[in-house]
């Protein structure tokens, strides 16, 4: 069915409204009901507080705004979540602009999800986080359907999940060092790195912990002779690897690069489609796979096995995102050699509930599906 046509038969309804809770502000922007079946999708943006500002190389935010998918059909009541990546023309409102169009295709039989995400791919390319988001939500309405925990539905064990690294973004040294020292459970600290302090910063760190650091570039660095010499010394620092030093289509000097570099190179925003795998393993020694830049659950688990298929380390990590989209990625962590699943633990309004850490470690529900439910109140 065409979207128009959908609009006229769907019986479109339009419930804009403004409501508070104890956690912030929710718009809950619009609801939509199609008149088949017994489909019903609504989605919310939520604005995501951080708990402090968050800097990478190309930017600070203090909120991040993600759109909550609620998905019924047939009495079970799903969820997704999508990150939108602004560096990928993504916003709140084009991702929900997605996911509207895309009912169609949720009208059609869930079951068939392998069928649906390819259909949700051949919509239009891009708005990756609002595909995943969807395909989440698909599976969490499986699992539901079929009473069991998704990690099963996987064939995963729960008790393989992997230590999540706690991520601390640029600042003060003097902040990224008291940063360090309240999160003495996690074994493992990624440091965020780009700008000309790198060094300072390291050095910073060291003082206060003898933690393994990885840090993460975002493509800060600009030159290879520059990204040779930063990652050489921080290799004598116990930093265990590096995530994409440079800009992400610049692979050739990632290949010269990963000939000389003393410690793995990582790549992760010149990482999104099967497609891309080929190119980027003779560049870099490992991926790092994010359901909102590949699409979802499903499209991660087909990169993760091309990827292994090229003898690459797998990481699998996040943007700022709930409980929801983190439970999602932690079920997948025992096919991955790191995660970097803490976007839910820099927020203080995590609008879902039900995923706790064991230490470092995620403890994934013993719930139908996703296993994590929402306190956002009437929705
Ligand atoms: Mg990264």
């Amino acid at each position: 069915m065409r979207r128009k046509d959908f609009l006229k038969t769907g019986g479109l309804l339009i419930a804009s409204s403004l409501f508070n809770n104890c956690r912030g502000k929710v718009k809950k922007e619009k609801e939509y009901e199609t008149g088949k079946g017994s489909l019903k999708v609504s989605t919310i943006i939520y604005e995501l507080q951080l708990r402090q500002a968050w800097t990478l190389s190309r930017g600070t935010w203090n909120t991040r705004r993600n759109v909550l998918v609620r998905l019924e059909k047939d009495g079970i009541v799903a969820y997704g979540e999508s990150a939108p990546i602004p560096r990928y023309n993504e916003s709140a409102e084009s991702n929900r602009e997605f996911i509207h169009r895309a009912l169609p295709v949720l009208e059609k039989d869930l079951w068939e999800y392998q069928d649906r995400w390819r259909e949700l791919e051949s919509l239009s390319p891009g708005q990756n986080a609002a595909k995943a988001a969807l395909d989440m939500a698909i599976l969490d309405w499986v699992g539901k359907s079929l009473r069991i925990p998704l990690y099963r539905f996987f064939g995963l064990d729960r008790n393989r999940t992997l230590p999540t690294t706690f991520s601390i973004g640029i600042d003060t040294v003097e902040i990224m060092q008291k940063t360090a020292e309240s999160a003495p459970a996690f074994r493992r600290l990624k440091i965020k790195a780009g700008v000309a302090d790198d060094k300072k910063h390291i050095e910073g760190l060291r003082q206060v912990t003898d933690r393994p650091l990885v840090v993460d570039a975002n493509e800060g660095w600009k030159d290879r002779q520059q990204a040779l010499e930063m990652i050489n010394w921080m290799a004598e620092r116990g930093v265990e690897f590096v995530e994409q030093p440079m800009p992400a289509d610049n692979l050739e000097d990632h290949r010269w690069l990963k000939e000389r570099v003393k410690i793995p190179i990582i790549a992760d925003e010149s990482v999104h489609k099967i497609q891309d795998v080929p190119a980027l393993a003779s560049a870099f020694h490992g991926l790092n796979i994010k359901l909102m830049k590949c699409g979802g659950l499903q499209e991660a688990l087909r990169l993760a096995a091309v990827a292994r298929a090229h003898d690459l380390k797998l990481m699998i990590g996040c943007m700022i995102e709930s409980s929801l989209a983190i439970a999602a990625a932690a079920t997948l962590t025992p096919l991955f050699d790191y995660a970097d699943l803490d976007g839910n633990i820099l927020i203080n309004n995590d609008p879902f509930r039900g995923l706790t850490l064991e230490g470092d470690r995620w403890l994934l529900p013993d719930k139908p599906g996703l296993g994590v439910e929402p306190v956002i109140p009437e929705w």
